[in-house]
Formats: structure tokens, C-alpha cells, sequence
């Protein structure tokens, strides 16, 4: 397997040592990779920016405008948990160059698959607005960018970060091209509020965006579970030419924000699932592109086991290993979503 990493300098003015989205969790994947020995195995990529035509597929110019006016202050909180630096407007658009390079590579068959590590995150930037720590959706770029440009028709996007995706979900809610997974922690009081098991689309898109909605301390089997029940049949129905991954790993059971108990084998566990699809369906092209993970080391530990697995390669150790809490009972969200969602009664395509 060829398999490419796609690095970015931009990101490194864009940070704040006073919040949990910092430069110091790329550096500390770059250090990871050098001493797992993996490097010599992997494709370097230089992150290009990304042109604001490519980030306007999916965002209102006004939000392109916010951003760098932001910047050119010198950086300002565009809301609450959202800050910008200098830096900013040129980390977001390195950000979603990189992940267009990745898709771009992969697509193009330069390489077999790739992980785009890129920050700031994307997945809760919507239409209109950068939110929880995301400047632009760096993966839905990317998916316009292989369905307008790459010639692509179908992009299933899966999400396993441990919150919803919001923003991918809105900026393809009434498209039938991309199917949109995610998993993630759901109640009154966890971010974003979002991703019920009723939100599935609307208009010619209705059907195309499959929620689990879980409780919180799902561990490793419920996850897995939850992904060879659900998420693998409704990808195979979908059919996609390629497989994006919004890969959060601050769903391990040590993360400072999750709600959830996965570990780092849980992570390969799914991760082996989602590659394994890919082989089955559109000649293994896979894009992971990176989202959350605040404990820096188990965001490491997960990343170097992806990337053991994108290159072919068994996980490894998981130096943190289980945790062995009593898992919720899932088996009414699946029936439920199982009688109710379009792509798993196989009313759709
Ligand atoms: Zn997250």
C-alpha cells in the first residue's frame, strides 16, 4: 500500500496555549510518526492553500471575509469557543488545501489512501458560520472539490468524531452525492445538540445522512456493534467512489471532552472496518482527515494505529489500554433506526 500524509506549516500561528485546540497536538503527531519508524514508509505532502473559490463551494463569502478581517486584526473570538490569531485565515486555508491534496492524490491513483493532519478542525463550520474551534469544513471542501473537479458522483463522509458533525451535515443536507455518517455523543448538555437519529436528510438528500445518537459511555463494542449493523450496510447500499473519514479521536475514554469509552484499539477496530469497505467498494480509496482529540497522546496512539492500518499493517499496541465500565444498551437505537431510515430498508438507490 502507498499511503500519503499531508502536512501543513500554516497551522502553527493559529493557537491559544489557554485552550485545548493548539498547535502543540500536530507537533506532537509529527514527533509520534518520526519515533513509530513509520515515516521512511510514507508520502510527504506540502499542504497548498486552498483557493477561496474552493472554500466558497461550501461557505457564504461573508464567513470568507469574517475570517480574514478577523485575521488581519490580529485575531479575535469569532464566538464563544472559537478564536482566531494572525494566523488564522491562512491556517484554515492550509487546512483545507491539505485535504484537498489527499483526496486529490487518492483520487488521481497516486497513491493507495492518505491522512490529511490538519488543523484547525471542520467539521462543525456550516454554511454560514465557523463554530467549536472550526474555521472552514475542511472535509466537506474536499468532497466538493472531488465531486466538482475529480469527477467524482457519490462521497460517503463518516464521522466518528465524538461530536456530530453538524456542519458537514447542514452543507449536504439536501444532496443526494454524499452520504454523511456520524457517530457521536447526544444529549441536552453535550456539543453540539445536534445529530438526532430523526435528522436524515431533506428534499432530493432525504435518506442521505444517518445519525447514531449515543448515550454516553459507549465503549468499544458498542461502537463496533453500532458500525457492522448500520454503518457498513447503509455505505454498501450508497455504493460511494470514495470514503471520507472526519476522524475525531476525542471519543477515548481518556479524552477531556468526550462522553464516550472508546481506546485505541476500538478506534483500529473501526478504522480496519471502514479500509476494508473501501477495498470492497471503490478500489480502497480512503481520506482521513483530521478532527478532534484533545488528550494529546492518545490522540497520537490513535493516529500512529491508523496509519499502521492505512498502510496495510496491524494496529499495534494500545499503550492505554480498555476501560471495562458496563456498556449502555443499544440495541432499541438500532431497531428504531433500522425500521425508520431510507437507506437501511433499501428504499433508496
Ligand atoms: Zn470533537
Amino acid at each position: 500500500m502507498t499511503t500519503a500524509i499531508v502536512t501543513t506549516p500554516y497551522h502553527e500561528p493559529h493557537d491559544d496555549p489557554t485552550h485545548v485546540e493548539i498547535a502543540a497536538r500536530l507537533k506532537a503527531i509529527h514527533r509520534a510518526i518520526e519515533q513509530s519508524g513509520l515515516l521512511h514508509r510514507l508520502i510527504q505532502l506540502d499542504a497548498r492553500l486552498a483557493t477561496e473559490e474552493q472554500i466558497q463551494a461550501v461557505h457564504a463569502a461573508r464567513m470568507l471575509e469574517q475570517l480574514h478581517w478577523a485575521s488581519s486584526e490580529g485575531g479575535m473570538l469569532l464566538n464563544i469557543d472559537t478564536y482566531t490569531t494572525y494566523g488564522s485565515w491562512d491556517a484554515a486555508l492550509g487546512a483545507a488545501g491539505a485535504s484537498i491534496q489527499a483526496v486529490e492524490a487518492v483520487v488521481q491513483g497516486r497513491v493507495n489512501n492518505a491522512f490529511a493532519l490538519v488543523r484547525p478542525p471542520g467539521h462543525h463550520a456550516t454554511p454560514n458560520q465557523s463554530m467549536g474551534f472550526c474555521m472552514f469544513n475542511n472535509v466537506a471542501v474536499a468532497a466538493r472539490y472531488a465531486l466538482d473537479v475529480l469527477g467524482i458522483e457519490r462521497v460517503a463522509i463518516v464521522d466518528f468524531d465524538v461530536h456530530h458533525g453538524n456542519g458537514t451535515q447542514d452543507i449536504f443536507y439536501n444532496d443526494n452525492r454524499v452520504l454523511f455518517c456520524s457517530s457521536h455523543g447526544y444529549g441536552a448538555t453535550f456539543y453540539p445538540g445536534t445529530g438526532g437519529a430523526n435528522e436524515i436528510g431533506k428534499d432530493v438528500g432525504y435518506g442521505f445522512t444517518l445519525n447514531l445518537p449515543l448515550p454516553f459511555n459507549v465503549g468499544d463494542e458498542g461502537m463496533l456493534y453500532l458500525y457492522e449493523r448500520l454503518v457498513t450496510p447503509v455505505i454498501r447500499n450508497f455504493c460511494p467512489q470514495l470514503i471520507l473519514v472526519s476522524a475525531g479521536y476525542d471519543g477515548h475514554w481518556d479524552d477531556p471532552l468526550g462522553s464516550m469509552n472508546l481506546s485505541v484499539s476500538g478506534y483500529a477496530r473501526i478504522t480496519e472496518q471502514l479500509i476494508a469497505l473501501a477495498h470492497e467498494l471503490c478500489q480502497g480509496r480512503i481520506v482521513f482527515v483530521l478532527e478532534g482529540g484533545y488528550n494529546i497522546q492518545a490522540l497520537c496512539a490513535c493516529v500512529i494505529a491508523s496509519l499502521r492500518m492505512l498502510l496495510g499493517n496491524a494496529p499495534g499496541p494500545d499503550p492505554f489500554g480498555s476501560v471495562t465500565a458496563n456498556e449502555p444498551d443499544l440495541t432499541i437505537l438500532t431497531r428504531r433506526l433500522r425500521q425508520t431510515h431510507p437507506l437501511l430498508q433499501g428504499l433508496i438507490v
